[in-house]
């Protein structure tokens, strides 16, 4: 079966028992138990649901793992799956790692005494020279935001596994659609379904899937023991922006393409990253481990001031964090996602006071062209910093 046809009949997409043609939503907490000698398979809504079952399998399904997990966000399930480590475990992460992830590692897990490096992962020697005898993970994140720098999945994954390391990887800028880490080695895949998975804007939600049953079942105790689980209303909001995956992405990654080459020749225009660029320079590896693109592409149009009169300017997409949804969202990571971290350690990433982040929806594209012509127009009147070496 083809992908498209896997998000529609992969597995259940209607009720066994009504024929409902979607999975209903068993608002429920708790669950009668007909015979207490004989459990039935569902007792209490934290440790299970079929509502939230029937997402655990779609997803495990689509990444072609083991066992599937719902959480209550993207960070519910990136924190749940650290709760696999100890104190006194290392783990290996990206240094470009998405914000949400920094701060739990240095202000929650540090003080569990988990320790951490953050490593350019685009360079395995790096990563290999951070390999300490009490590493026990690498955390991973490809292509990164908001330069979409490119990590060697298969590569690292292979390295942590000959050491007895467990590789994880978010894949929320990918989905299964376009790249899928357990097939190139990875143990655990995580998303924030809350962008492309889900699709809408409209909820929040984390999943995560294990490769093998043991660890699944680590995690099950993660999940059922911490409850960070995601409720059933958002469950069935998340298969229903499910279906549509692979239509969505293919349309928005398009018009994506078409916008990073329209983007790339603009005077108004500094510097284009997108990895379907030729000149993009994880382009070659990104063709190999993944098939796709995507719809995020960052472009710098030189200052702040620029940045202010093109979002004073721009009309159709959300000027708004997130992304990944049917509407294109504009966001500026110098003062959204990137914030906290000091303005030198930003510039050095090349993320400057003129880069933006486009997350392309479904909008026809030549109206995003023209309306992101017509707000760059504004922007012309500013001079260009040169913030770059
Ligand atoms: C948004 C995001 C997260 C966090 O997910 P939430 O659903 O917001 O908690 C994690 N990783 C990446 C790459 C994200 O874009």
């Amino acid at each position: 079966m083809n992908f498209a046809t896997r998000l529609l009949h992969g597995t259940d997409s209607f009720d066994r028992k009504t024929g409902a043609s979607s999975i209903p939503i068993y608002q429920a907490s708790t669950f009668h138990q007909f015979d207490i000698d004989q459990p039935g398979e569902y007792d209490y809504a934290r440790s299970g649901n079929p509502t939230r079952y029937a997402l655990e399998e779609m997803i495990a399904h689509l990444e072609g793992g083991k066992r599937g997990f719902a959480f209550s966000s993207g960070m519910a399930a990136i924190s749940s799956v650290f709760l696999l480590f100890s104190a006194g475990d290392h783990l290996i992460v990206a240094e470009d790692v998405y914000g949400g992830t920094y701060r739990v590692l240095t202000n929650i897990l540090s003080r569990l005494g988990v320790e951490v490096s953050f490593v350019d992962t685009t360079q395995p020697e790096a990563v290999q020279a951070s390999i300490r005898p009490n590493t026990r993970g690498i955390y991973l994140e490809t292509p990164s935001n908001p330069t979409l720098k490119v990590t060697d999945l298969a590569l690292l994954c292979g390295m942590a596994r000959e050491r007895g390391l467990l590789t994880i990887v978010d894949n929320t800028f990918l989905t299964p659609y376009y790249q899928r880490p357990l097939e190139l080695g990875a143990d655990i895949v995580i998303h924030s379904a809350t962008k492309f998975i889900s699709g809408h804007s409209d909820v929040v939600a984390g999943l995560v899937v294990t490769r093998d049953e043991q660890l699944g079942e680590q995690l099950y105790t993660v999940q059922n023991g911490f409850g960070a689980i995601l409720g059933v209303q958002d469950c069935w909001l998340v298969m229903r922006g499910l279906k549509t995956l692979k239509t969505r992405l293919d349309t928005s990654s398009a018009s994506a393409a078409k916008l990073a080459r329209w983007l790339k020749d603009h005077p108004q225009v500094e510097r284009v990253y997108y990895t379907g660029l030729p000149e993009h320079e994880g382009h070659a590896l990104q063709e190999r481990q993944s098939s796709g693109h995507g719809a995020v592409l960052s472009f710098d149009v030189g200052s702040r001031e620029r940045v202010k009169a093109l979002l004073d300017a721009v009309k159709l997409p959300l000027v708004a964090v997130s992304l990944g949804a049917v509407e294109s969202i504009l966001s500026y990571p110098a003062q959204m996602s990137h914030a906290a971290m000091p303005p030198d350690e930003r510039r050095r990433r090349g993320i400057t006071d003129g880069l933006l982040r486009l997350s392309v929806g479904l909008e026809d594209v030549n109206d995003l062209i023209a309306d992101l012509e017509q707000a760059l127009a504004a922007t012309a009147r500013f001079a260009a910093v040169k913030e770059f070496t």
